[in-house]
């Protein structure tokens, strides 16, 4: 959706430059995945608040275009807030993808200074939305912005309260000097810990590690959780 994004998150080097929308991006994405033989494809995009949908349109458009074209490939979305809108919300989850994502980024202290421009409550709501519209849900968080664990647990309660199914957790890295800091950097015991606890707290999968991102095995984690579930609520 262009590469001017018009939040400003404090951890993210996309740029906030000029805003347009390719009417032919949906199909050059698909030519894309076809020509790349994808079987697993991870949609993700700026946060258009200037469009009167948030650009949930092209997203749709974009996820029918690639299942058109590589008819094999499942589709995920990583999705913006919307603005919070639920028509834009339920128009990408009810297209045929495989997973919906919304990552809520940080704990809700540290909003205002990480993620201006963005609610928590928001993020949740978004996420409630697409579960209620039958969609498989998932999140993400970067840690080592000065979050503590037991804030990290309790955003871990909050995702699953609202049905969110698969989490990812990694290590925040600083692109440029221009972004925050790194407040801490968490050790492999302390991701392995977080995994424990979501695992326990019932999210079906939950990838924790530095590294990882919410597209991290995102092809595996889809076909182990959607093969786990039952077949009313597989797609
Ligand atoms: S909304 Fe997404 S793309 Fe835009 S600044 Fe925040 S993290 Fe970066």
């Amino acid at each position: 959706m262009g590469p001017g994004c018009s939040r400003d998150c404090r951890f993210c080097s996309v740029s906030h430059g000029p805003k347009f929308l390719d009417p032919g991006e949906p199909e050059k994405v698909a030519r894309a995945a076809a020509a790349l033989e994808l079987e697993y494809v991870v949609l993700t995009s700026t946060t258009r608040d200037d469009l009167a949908d948030g650009g949930a349109d092209h997203v749709t458009a974009t996820v029918e275009a690639v299942r058109a074209t590589v008819a094999d490939a499942d589709v995920e979305v990583l999705a913006p807030d919307f603005a919070g809108t639920r028509r834009s919300v339920n128009r990408v989850a009810s297209a045929p993808i495989a997973v919906f994502g919304h990552n809520v980024e940080t704990v809700p202290r540290l909003y205002g200074g990480v993620r201006p421009g963005a609610e928590y409550k928001r993020s949740l709501n978004v996420l409630a939305w697409a579960a209620e519209a039958g969609a498989l849900t998932k999140s993400a968080l970067l840690v080592g912005l000065g979050e503590e664990k037991d804030e990290v647990c309790a955003v871990l309660r909050d995702l699953r309260s609202v049905g969110v199914s698969i989490v990812a957790i990694g290590q925040y890295f600083r692109p440029t000097t221009r972004q925050l800091a790194v407040a801490r950097f968490w050790g492999p015991r302390a991701f392995e810990e977080l995994e424990a606890t979501a695992r326990t707290m019932g999210f079906l999968d939950a990838a924790c590690a530095p590294y990882v991102r919410s597209s991290y095995q995102a092809g595996s984690i889809y076909r182990r959780v959607n093969g786990a579930r039952p077949k009313s609520a597989a797609a």
